[in-house]
């Protein structure tokens, strides 16, 4: 059997066991289409099933959460953990808490998170979890009952060793903080048990910033082997969460120009720059205030574009940081004629299949979210390891480390790109970094 009808036989099993989840298919066939040369060159993979292994997981739990709002009515959401694969150490992935939720979305992130863990070089499986719960509107005593009720039955399934989650869209510190108090109370354990936790009891110090500021590092990578530097340069971000706000901090001090923010109802166009008191502000509204990101535009007397995302905006660098799929055809057709030559991704899959087909073509520097935004789960694992050491590292030893493994992540992505052929391709250079670690650590762990 040639490679590609082992690959075209393995996708068509998943098609047909996981039929209508879109994104969770999207994200594999992104993934399978990177691997033939991989498999032509070791048939042990084929003989030993890897891909028909990898692209199930190991786990999947959904529950009921039930809870009461603050009128007294009862509420029902649902929860979910995939824990896709364990070969590289406990199943390691974000919580996500928005009314999009589905198992097909959760699907998608777990099977690309155990990639992009693998390419942290941290010994972390993947995984992923959340709930269709919409934590925007209710008040802290809700988004408590809810994160309770939510951890009751999570808690069973998740452990340093075996299970360790953290943040993503919709739960930050306070989710956190809730879910680890529960946690503790009903197993009597004060343990590493979930990342991103508060510095005052066991949190790491640049957890917060780390997958923007990863990003950027990885970008500053991409833009060196063109011998360019970010001094300059005009960048589209999306997104105003914490991945868009630190992303445009370190664009910031590395010289460059963030020009706009996005939420789901509409983005800000600020063409001086959004500068660290323009920022502050944005901390403000978003994360203690819960705002919109229109009060940017009427603080500042910028323009408010209701409803559009950031991507006709002339730029040098596109940073999609917001949601999955947040960048189409239209949109990288649009980037590309304005003169857009870099786009890192700090957001999970923001780039439809055929923005990406555009951004290969034309050769332009494209990391994709597997390498781009690693930043965030690899400081997760450097809160792991502190908590397991019980120590706190400073804010520049954590930050040095961050900075050397997104110099690793691009270097084994650009390596694997060059030795499978396509020089340059990161998004192949990516799967095939972090599916071959994968794959010989369950070849030696045996039939699993
Ligand atoms: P936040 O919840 O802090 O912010 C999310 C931002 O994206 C908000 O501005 C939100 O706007 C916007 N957004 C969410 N859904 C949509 C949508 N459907 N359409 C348009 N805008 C939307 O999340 P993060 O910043 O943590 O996450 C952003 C992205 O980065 C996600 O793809 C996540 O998976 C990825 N990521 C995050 C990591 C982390 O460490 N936090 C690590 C790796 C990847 P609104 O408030 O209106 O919903």
């Amino acid at each position: 059997m040639t490679a590609n009808t082992v690959i075209n036989a393995a996708y068509e099993q998943v098609q047909k066991r996981n039929s209508g989840e879109l994104e969770f298919l999207q994200a594999v066939k992104e993934v399978l289409d990177s691997l033939g040369p991989v498999l032509e060159k070791h048939p042990e993979y084929v003989d030993a099933k890897i891909i028909d292994r990898i692209v199930e997981p190991e786990r999947q739990i959904m529950f009921r959460v039930p809870w009461q709002d603050d009128k007294g009515n009862v509420q029902i959401n649902r929860g979910f953990r995939f824990e896709f694969n364990s070969a590289l150490g406990p199943y390691k992935g974000g919580l996500r808490f928005h009314p999009t939720v589905t198992a097909s979305i959760l699907k998608f992130l777990g099977f690309e998170q155990i990639f992009k863990n693998a390419l942290t070089t941290l010994p972390m499986g993947g995984g992923k979890g959340g709930s269709d719960f919409d934590p925007k509107g209710k008040s802290d005593n809700e988004v408590m009952r809810f994160c309770q009720s939510f951890m009751t039955e999570l808690c069973r399934h998740i452990g340093p060793d075996t299970d360790v989650p953290a943040g993503d869209i919709g739960v930050g510190g306070r989710e956190i903080g809730f879910m680890f108090g529960q946690y503790k109370r009903l197993r009597n354990e004060f343990t590493g048990v979930l990342t991103g936790k508060a510095l005052n009891w066991g949190g790491s110090l640049i957890r917060t910033e780390a997958t923007g500021y990863g990003c950027v590092y990885l970008a500053e990578e991409m833009l060196k082997t063109r011998n360019e530097s970010f001094e300059g340069k005009i960048c589209a971000v999306s997104g105003s969460g914490n991945v868009a706000q630190y992303t445009v901090e370190k664009l910031n001090q590395l010289g460059a120009k963030a020009v706009s923010l996005s939420d789901s109802s509409g983005s800000i166009y600020d063409p001086d720059g959004i500068d660290a008191e323009k920022l502050a502000f944005v901390l403000e509204l978003k994360n203690i205030r819960r705002g919109r990101i229109k009060e940017y535009a009427d603080k500042f007397g910028v323009e408010y574009r209701q409803g559009k995302r950031p991507w006709d905006i002339k730029c040098d660098c596109a940073f999609p940081s917001a949601t999955q799929n947040e960048i189409d055809g239209e949109d990288a057709k649009t980037l590309l004629k304005n003169g857009c030559t870099l786009v890192a991704e700090g957001a999970n899959m923001p780039s439809t299949p055929e923005a990406v087909e555009q951004f290969l073509a034309q050769k332009i520097l494209y990391g994709p979210g597997k390498a781009a935004n690693a930043g965030g789960v690899a400081t997760s694992g450097l809160e792991m390891s502190q908590n397991s050491l019980r120590l706190s590292w400073t804010r520049e030893e954590v930050d040095e480390r961050l900075h050397n493994i997104m110099i690793a992540v691009h270097q084994q992505s650009y390596d694997a790109a060059e030795e499978y052929g396509q020089p340059g391709n990161l998004v192949m250079g990516a799967n095939i970094a972090g599916f071959t670690k994968v794959a010989d650590a369950m070849l030696d762990q045996g039939l699993v």
